[in-house]
């Protein structure tokens, strides 16, 4: 295998398939392939390999695909150029457009949902001029005895339902740090009887100003907006942290509700211990996220223990990862800069800006 060390943080390894091979080789940090012609929405492709029978469980079209003109990818060490990412997958919109800016400049979010067998074809015997540039993991015989490839995707469906999940939750945490207690009592709501404790995690923008849980439960199913509720605790479920909330009391239950969360998460996209030599030749500990998804859910981990520490730019209102920046950071460098000069510029053309306005 050929490897070329690209810059600081861009690996390049031509010839396409990502094997555990090269972290081996690599050996030093999570790292995670972009396509470099980006990718697209393929509408006709056709769950292959494990799908090949459409089922219930099969996802829906249409699906996440590198572009055929696909040569290399580039490898960024995510963890270290951008820890705070999962703000940014938090605050993607949820449309095809918003996805794939989001996919073309940090790739797809696992090793894939399934396999698919994209639209483009040669006919038999063509076997020198594929239509497609990139790796594939197999040859499939289709319709009209033409050749497709196969390659892992990810649907529209699985992308759109990941975004709501750590926006949801993303949400959920900021507002427990601010003390936001008119949006947590929306979230979370004591049964009557005071024996249990609910919750309700949707895109709350969607929703006019319900309050009473009632309220939002109609409201969500007349506007059809996704959402996930359920009981958080009570005596017989989850009892040992029951016993912790005070009545009518929502703050702790709030961060019972993040702290579930991001369990449940990582229990589906594994972040793995690993050691790892360094250059003394001692051993120390590493912890490997299985894909960027984990990646994602891992760094909100760390912002939920304190390890890392976030915060809003006060200009962008993005998050940015503070943990190794001065205690009073407001904002980016950047975006100072730029206020910097928007305010000269509107000091300096004040004089005409007042002449022409009536
Ligand atoms: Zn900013």
């Amino acid at each position: 295998m050929r490897f070329k060390r690209y810059k600081h943080y861009i690996y390049r390894y031509k010839g396409v398939a990502i094997t555990d091979q090269y972290f081996e080789v690599e050996q030093s940090f999570f790292i995670w392939p972009r396509a470099d012609r980006g990718y697209y929405w393929d509408e006709q492709a056709r769950p292959g390999g494990l799908f090949a029978e459409r089922t219930e469980l099969t996802p829906m079209p249409p699906y996440l695909l590198e572009t055929p003109e696909t040569t290399e990818f580039y490898y960024t060490k995510v963890m270290e150029k951008e820890p705070a990412l999962f703000t940014k997958l938090a605050d993607t919109p949820l449309t095809k457009e918003g996805i794939l800016a989001f996919a073309n400049a940090y790739g797809k979010l696992t090793r894939g949902e399934a396999v698919l067998t994209p639209r483009y074809s040669y006919p038999k015997g063509q076997k020198d001029e594929k239509p497609w540039k990139h790796g594939v993991l197999g040859l499939r015989e289709g319709e009209g005895g033409r050749t497709y490839g196969e390659v892992f995707g990810e649907s529209l469906g699985f992308w759109r339902r990941e975004i709501r999940d750590m926006r949801c939750t993303l949400k959920l945490w900021g507002w427990l740090v601010n003390q936001n207690m008119v949006a947590l009592e929306r979230v979370i709501h004591w049964s009557k009887d005071g024996h249990g404790v609910n919750y309700v995690l949707t895109d709350w923008e969607m929703l006019p100003e319900a309050k009473a849980a009632d309220d939002i439960m109609d409201q969500l199913k007349a506007t059809q907006t996704p959402f996930s509720a359920g009981l958080l605790a009570s005596k017989d479920h989850h009892g040992e942290i029951f016993a912790r909330f005070k009545p009518g009391d929502v703050l702790l239950p709030a961060r019972y509700l993040v702290q579930s969360r991001i369990n449940k998460k990582l229990q589906e996209h594994l972040v793995r211990p690993r050691l790892l030599m360094n250059e003394r030749n001692q051993l120390e500990p590493y912890f490997y996220p299985e894909s960027l998804l984990a990646a994602l859910w891992y760094q909100f981990f760390r912002v939920a223990t304190g390890k890392n520490q976030l915060r809003r730019c006060s200009v962008c209102g993005l998050w940015a990862d503070v943990t190794e920046k001065r205690k009073n950071w407001s904002r980016h460098k950047e975006c100072a800069n730029r206020e910097r000069v928007r305010r000269s510029r509107a000091k300096n053309s004040g004089h005409k800006l007042a002449t022409r306005a009536p």
